[in-house]
């Protein structure tokens, strides 16, 4: 069901990765579909799971899609204050299926600390199975490493000299995915952690220390993460071995303006769509490719379907993206199933009374 492909853009310095061609258009789709296919077949020999995720934007499309009719598994999802968007509501729990979307009345912060005080409560962890489909969970992590792997066995007879990957990066899951594949071993020389204006790791990755901050608000806004939860995960890498990963994970913060000069630029010289996520890994690609790289080869990731952001790359290139018919979900809105104060209580209540 999910298509990737790794895209020759005619030239010899960069190439494509799209991964947006997942049901619901995001790369995360990948990661999402392996954790509920891998936790089904788990649960054949017994016992239930209950996922519990916030996301301020399009990942509970992603997250229902993939977990509904799952055997044995409940899929909570949280949401701020907002329009709850690209769920089918065939699927939600009061009508015999399995997702359940809770408004919470508060932002997205609101629904992470609800997240960690539910973790915290280990009755009602055992009681549901509670499990995380956040990237907090390592069953979402592994399968992106496959990404990298695929497209270097894609490419590898092209290669001359260095292979670079530029990454998107927000919460730094899939820069965790890429170091995981160079670690099992696949022949890279670096990745370009492609940072929008939050440049959160920037200066954690030139050897300071890091200090979480407030979000900022910007195009690329699936990135727009102040305090990433995988920094731990990347800490680890660093307090191994700090001048090598200084050597293989290179920062690049592109603004919004950069940005949609990069999405201009990709259309005009290679005919090339891209959304505002994918056109930050491409300006970075090009700053490296201009300062450090003498030669080698850049693959971009597209992580994100071009026609979500339509209005946008009209704007930029005049050009419409075409919409798969899939993605016409995505602007349904429908109705949570509960909405409630951003309590602990609330939300136990809730689950208890339904599951
Ligand atoms: C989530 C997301 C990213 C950032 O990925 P991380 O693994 O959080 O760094 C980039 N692009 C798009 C389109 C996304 O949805």
């Amino acid at each position: 069901e999910l298509e990737y492909a790794i895209q020759e853009i005619g030239d010899d310095d960069f190439s494509v990765l799209e991964l947006h061609n997942g049901p619901t258009g995001v790369f995360k789709d990948f990661g999402i579909a392996f954790l509920a296919a891998a936790m089904e077949e788990l649960l054949k020999s017994g016992g239930r799971a209950m996922t519990l995720t916030a996301t301020s934007g399009d990942t509970g499309a992603s997250i229902a899609h993939s977990f509904t009719a799952r055997s044995g598994i409940t899929s909570v999802i949280l949401y701020p204050e907002g329009k709850v968007r690209g769920l089918n509501a065939d699927h939600f729990v009061q009508n015999g299926g399995n997702i359940l979307p809770i408004q919470i009345e508060g932002n997205f912060d609101d629904c992470q600390r609800l997240i960690r005080e539910a973790f915290e409560d280990i009755p009602f962890v055992l009681r549901y199975g509670l499990t995380s489909a956040n990237t907090l969970n390592v069953g979402r992590l592994l399968p992106q490493a496959f990404y990298y792997l695929y497209a270097f066995i894609k490419i590898k007879k092209r290669l001359r000299g260095d292979l670079y990957f530029s990454i998107p990066s927000g919460n730094f899951g899939n820069l965790i995915a890429a170091l995981y594949a160079w670690k099992f071993g696949m022949p890279v020389n670096g990745f370009i952690a492609a940072m929008n204006s939050n440049y959160s790791f920037g200066s954690f990755f030139r050897g300071e220390s890091f200090v979480p901050r407030q979000p900022i608000p910007t195009i690329s806004h699936s990135m727009d993460v102040g305090n990433p939860s995988n920094y731990e995960r990347l800490a680890a890498f660093y307090a191994e071995a700090p001048s090598v990963m200084r050597n293989m994970v290179h920062p690049e913060k592109i603004d919004d303006n950069q940005t949609l000069a990069a999405m201009e630029k990709a259309w005009k010289k290679y005919s090339l769509l891209l959304d505002p996520h994918g056109a930050v890994a491409y300006a970075a690609a090009e700053r490296m490719r201009m300062s450090d790289l003498e030669d080698g080869h850049v693959v971009i990731l597209s992580t994100g379907h071009p026609a979500k952001y339509a209005d946008l790359v009209k704007d930029v290139t005049g050009i419409v993206p075409k919409m798969p018919d899939a993605l016409g979900i995505l602007s349904k809105e429908s109705q949570p199933v509960a909405q409630i104060p951003a309590r602990i209580d609330a939300l136990e209540a809730v689950i208890a009374g339904c599951c």
